[in-house]
């Protein structure tokens, strides 16, 4: 069974079709890029997957189950896991705070009240930092860190849920190249591991899709134009012409 299967997904802003009729399944222990020029529907896609949007047409199924239209929360608890960036407040905290609180935060998650008297185990924190690389940066306030590793304890976080489907939108944005292929060859080598999630990112760095997805997904003007590994893209001449203009 897939871990997720996207079937006639459609969603449009004010009559602008985002995203037409996209269909495409994630395989357990699967690394898959989503690329496409900006403006494709990359973004609203994620947004459907992880309910934020509701799509306005088709299907989400996670495991089989159709998640189609739950609320971001529930669809988190599910096994869904995104990055998101640490803001200002969480700068403050040092980095070891920042993944207790995460992990605080999803075992109280779906629990009553009560569930504030357990106590989380503190050696998880400490566990994701050394998965991430952090374990030197455990007591430094997160503000501080250089970019390159406030990326990698976002992704600590994410997997503070331990979740078994990752959802990264642009998680190499602003890096330089080698920092890009050193933050995604340790996302692969986490997807990769027993029990590790599948991963569905976007990147606009062609070289650190080739070398880190296992498939690949092209979209353009919302929908797919091409699938599959590096050599089927790089040679597909509907993919040239999108990214090349001709
Ligand atoms: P990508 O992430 O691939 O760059 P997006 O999903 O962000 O693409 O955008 C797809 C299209 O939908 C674009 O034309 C964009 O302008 C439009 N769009 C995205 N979000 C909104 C929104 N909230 N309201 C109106 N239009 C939007
Ligand atoms: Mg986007």
């Amino acid at each position: 069974m897939s871990v997720l299967s996207v079937d006639n997904l459609a969603k449009a802003f004010q009559g602008v079709v985002a995203v037409d009729d996209l269909s495409f399944a994630v395989e357990s222990g699967e690394m898959v890029a989503l690329i496409g020029p900006n403006g494709a529907g990359k973004s609203t896609s994620f947004n459907m997957l992880n309910g934020q949007l509701t799509p306005d047409r088709g299907s989400i199924r996670l495991f089989g189950r159709d998640i189609t239209g739950w609320p971001a929360r529930r669809i988190a608890r599910e096994g869904v896991g995104r990055t998101f960036q640490i803001t200002q407040t969480f700068g403050s905290m040092t980095v070891r705070e920042n993944v207790q609180t995460a992990l605080i935060a999803h075992r109280r998650r779906g629990f009553d009240l009560f569930s504030r008297a357990v106590a989380f185990d503190p050696a998880a924190a400490d566990a994701l930092l050394a998965t991430v690389g952090l374990s030197e940066a455990a007591d430094r306030p997160a503000a501080q860190l250089a970019y390159g590793d406030l990326k990698r304890l976002e992704l600590a976080v994410a997997l503070s849920g331990k979740p078994r489907l990752l959802l990264m939108d642009e998680p190499t944005a602003g890096m330089a190249p080698g920092e890009r292929q050193a933050l995604m060859a340790l996302v692969r080598k986490i997807a990769s591991a027993a029990e590790g999630p599948s991963v569905l990112f976007t990147e606009h760095d062609m070289d650190v899709v080739f070398a880190h997805a296992d498939r690949i997904l092209v979209m353009n003007r919302g929908a797919l134009i091409a699938e599959g590994g590096a050599e089927d893209i790089r040679n597909d001449p509907r993919v040239r012409e999108v990214y090349l203009g001709g």
